[in-house]
């Protein structure tokens, strides 16, 4: 599923079916039918999988590429100048990039870091109706470290049912930065001193608001499994972060990435 916000913050969704590409905002109050066909087939080598890792890997790739460590996920355990980055090169191409440090607000503030070229998609794959990039900095493991400390005082994660529920009040995202640069102005001065005064940059970014696609927020959240009951058939309600929302539960299709799932649309 393809998601971008519009001029107005409005997120545009789209799903791959056949050779295409359908545009799912037009098709909120129409029946869909997901069905798994069987088969997952590793994201990165196509080879088949009895099971998903890592979001759609075979178990050889979950175990072999960097982007499938421990530290994509905490970046403050990167091990590359131990020598022991599983690629040196993924690691060099992904990892010692400009990163951004953000505020978002999916189900309340949080803190997250991303790739400087993924945001606003890392948003909008939240489901975050705002967001805001606070700091600049070089490396991933330098996100790792600022986001450790702010963490002591902001969730790093999304409370997915209250986020589905609808049940999220704006923020003053400037105001939330404003505090937390002066709350942990001492924690960042200690990290710039050792990786230099230039490496963690403040950002004076716009905050982003987005929109998305629903019809009826479910008052009670209940998730379809496709390892369980390969035919999801209901009536597309919403659609927000990589959730579909049917009148029959929610499903999260980034979970089942890999799988060879057919879509069948109404009309
Ligand atoms: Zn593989």
């Amino acid at each position: 599923m393809a998601a971008a916000p519009d001029a107005q913050g409005r997120v545009e969704y789209g799903l791959r079916v056949g050779g295409g590409e359908a545009s799912l905002n037009e098709r909120i109050g129409t029946p869909l039918r997901l069905e798994w066909q069987g088969a997952i087939h590793c994201v990165h080598c196509g080879r088949h999988t009895r099971k998903s890792y890592g979001q759609g890997h075979c178990y050889p790739c979950f175990k072999r590429l960097a982007r499938c460590d421990m530290c994509i996920v905490k970046p403050e355990l990167c091990h590359y100048f131990q020598g022991t980055c599983r690629e040196p090169e993924w690691g060099e191409a992904h990892c010692f990039t400009p990163h951004q440090v953000y505020l978002a607000n999916a189900s309340g503030l949080k803190v997250g870091i991303t790739r400087k070229t993924q945001l606003p998609t890392r948003w909008l794959d939240q489901g975050a109706i705002q967001g805001l990039p606070i700091l600049e900095v070089a490396s991933r493991q330098q996100a790792g470290f600022v986001e450790v400390l702010l963490k002591e005082a902001v969730s790093d994660r999304t409370n997915w049912r209250a986020m589905l529920r609808g049940e999220v009040d704006t923020l003053d995202l400037y105001a939330e930065r404003d505090r937390l640069l002066e709350q942990f102005r001492p924690g960042l001065d200690a990290l710039r001193e050792i990786h230099g005064d230039d490496a963690i940059r403040r950002l004076d970014a716009k905050a982003q608001t987005f929109g998305y696609p629903v019809r009826a927020f479910p008052h009670k959240v209940a998730s379809h499994n496709l390892d369980k009951a390969p035919l999801v058939e209901g009536v597309l309600e919403g659609i927000k972060g990589q959730y579909l929302l049917l009148d029959t539960g929610v499903i999260n299709l980034r979970k089942y990435t890999g799988y060879q799932v057919r879509a069948t649309l109404a009309g």
